[in-house]
């Protein structure tokens, strides 16, 4: 079965940046349940590779939670760093070999035995779609993996490994956001909601940016009156701009903060109506939609 994924997921990207025990990470996993985010994103390569052996260690101080959360992961990018000294130009490996070694790799890591989603890191310029679907085959025959999805793909990439599986990708994982609204016209979210799989956006505060956003600009301007207005703090605003486009967009939380993240969760409560979504994104791009 298909898992389902809750509408705001906790990225696990800035791990190194929290300095957090085993425990305090197990707590924050707690906490972001209790907000009704059960759903976790990681990658192979996080924290130079060691994002998931920290992970996989606050599990372990906690093992009730491995069967109330949904673990994400990603693999197919290959950094240059100490951690893998067999690597000596950056790269991307799409190769049935890497795929299964490296999905195997992240679930002894995590200390689980199925990932609930695998997704391809990027588009890799040298991909054989027909290996993909082996290795998604593969890993999904082993029980290892439940489903598949891909990130920071073009429609048309994401077009070509569809047409070689027999299951269907459930997300593409893009940037999106306030301060990243190109991709709203790039197809991704068309596509998103012609196939109807969810798509999720990464940086939903351009990695803090908003946060420091200038009082006088535009966007910080807008900001600052809509949330007077609806006593909203502007990262509520730009999750609730994400929540409310009909693709079902699912941001992807980057704050090791509990009380940030439980800010956030409120943003769903907030509903914009047409005119002041627009609003935000005349002053998001500094231009009047034609
Ligand atoms: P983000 O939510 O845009 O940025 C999070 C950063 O904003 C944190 O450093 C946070 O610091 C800071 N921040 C400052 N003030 C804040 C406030 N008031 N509320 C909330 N956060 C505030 O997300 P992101 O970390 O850039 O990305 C989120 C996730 O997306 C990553 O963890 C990763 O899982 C995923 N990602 C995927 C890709 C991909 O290629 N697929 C690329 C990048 C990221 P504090 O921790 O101090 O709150």
């Amino acid at each position: 079965m298909t898992p389902s994924f809750s509408r705001l997921i906790l990225g696990i990207w800035r791990v190194g940046e929290w300095d957090l025990s085993p425990s305090g990470l197990a707590n924050l996993i707690e906490g972001c349940l209790d907000l009704g985010i059960d759903t976790f994103d990681l990658a192979d390569i996080y924290h130079s590779y060691q994002c998931e052996s920290l992970f996989g260690a606050a599990l372990a101080a906690s093992p009730s939670l491995k069967s109330r959360i949904q673990v994400i992961s990603k693999c197919g990018i290959c950094l240059v760093t100490p951690n893998r000294p067999s690597h000596r130009v950056q790269h991307y490996d799409t190769s049935r070999a890497h795929i299964v070694a490296s999905a195997e790799q992240s679930l002894g890591a995590l200390g689980l035995e199925r990932l609930d989603l695998l997704l391809i890191h990027r588009p890799d310029p040298l991909m054989d779609a027909d290996e993909v679907a082996e290795a998604f085959t593969q890993l999904r025959r082993d029980g290892k993996v439940a489903a598949f999805g891909v990130s920071n793909f073009l429609p048309r990439q994401f077009d070509l490994l569809q047409s070689r599986l027999d299951l269907p990708l459930v997300t593409n994982q893009v940037e999106v956001s306030l301060l990243q609204p190109k991709t709203l016209y790039d197809g991704t979210l068309d596509q998103a909601q012609e196939r109807r799989f969810q798509p999720q956006a990464w940086s939903p505060l351009g990695g803090g940016r908003l946060s420091r956003e200038p009082i006088d600009s535009p966007l910080g301007r807008t900001l600052a009156r809509l949330g007077q207005e609806r006593n909203a703090t502007p990262e509520q605003l730009a999750i609730a701009w994400l929540l409310r486009h009909p693709a079902g967009i699912q941001p992807i939380l980057g704050s090791g903060k509990l009380e940030r993240i439980r800010l956030m969760a409120e943003a769903q409560e907030i509903t914009l109506d047409r005119q002041t979504w627009f609003e935000l994104l005349e002053a998001a791009t500094g231009q009047k939609v034609p």
